[in-house]
């Protein structure tokens, strides 16, 4: 049997706040799955991470990081040969010119550091908007908006908690639903669920904590 929807806004706060809590019980302690050391290496890992496993950046990172202790290192590396280093983390060329450009534009307007607020984050290149929530929630502990990464869309819509189909609406969505403290930890717990059960092809919906509060069309058996 589905799942009843709620029908009042007390009700949908009900359900709301038994997904939150559940999703609490199920990844307590969850954080971002990128190596980093600092924000500036969040940052780059997080570029490297578009169209690519955080599994495969975790690989790539450490010799990079090794090879380029710097921003200023970035900074000054010819293109092509930043994009060989990151050959296999894809789109290598795109991702080589936002890393370079981005570390000359916090050398040249940000004295060298990351800055804690969305709107500068948002003018240096290769930062749009995931990317700067992102760092700066996992980097600064700055609630700035909701992470939408594939896994965040796919399961935001599973569970009714949107019926956008584009990321920036769906954040706008998530963001005024959700309470702010948990903007952070609620994409690091849906993008966990989304790789152990909540997946694209075949969700796992029989071992699903969350089955009987979701009525998404694609469940399973
Ligand atoms: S019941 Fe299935 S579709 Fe719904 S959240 Fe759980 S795994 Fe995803």
């Amino acid at each position: 049997m589905k799942p009843k929807r709620p029908r009042t806004a007390a009700e949908r706060k009900q359900r709301l706040a038994a997904i939150l809590e559940r999703l609490n019980k199920l990844f307590p302690d969850v954080t971002c799955a990128l190596h980093h050391s600092n924000a500036w290496e969040l940052l780059v890992a997080t570029i490297l991470s578009a169209q690519c496993t955080d599994q495969r950046v975790n690989m790539v990172t450490p010799g990079l990081f090794r090879k380029y202790p710097t921003i200023r290192d970035f900074a000054i590396v010819p293109q092509e040969e930043l994009a060989r280093d990151i050959h296999s983390t894809g789109f290598f060329n795109n991702k080589a010119k936002s890393i370079i450009g981005a570390a000359r534009k916090i050398l040249a307007d940000f004295n060298g550091e990351i800055p804690q607020d969305i709107d500068r984050l948002l003018t240096v290149p290769g930062a749009a908007r995931k990317t700067a929530n992102v760092v700066l929630g996992t980097a600064f502990g700055i609630a700035s908006g909701v992470v939408v990464d594939t896994h965040v869309h796919r399961i935001a819509r599973r569970l009714d908690l949107t019926s956008a189909d584009d990321p920036v609406n769906i954040e706008r969505d998530l963001m005024k639903i959700l309470p702010r403290d948990r903007w952070i930890l609620f994409s690091h717990q849906i993008i966990h669920h989304g790789r152990n059960l909540c997946n694209a092809r075949k969700p796992v919906c029989g071992e699903c904590p969350l089955n009987d509060l979701c009525y998404a069309k694609d469940k399973t058996a």
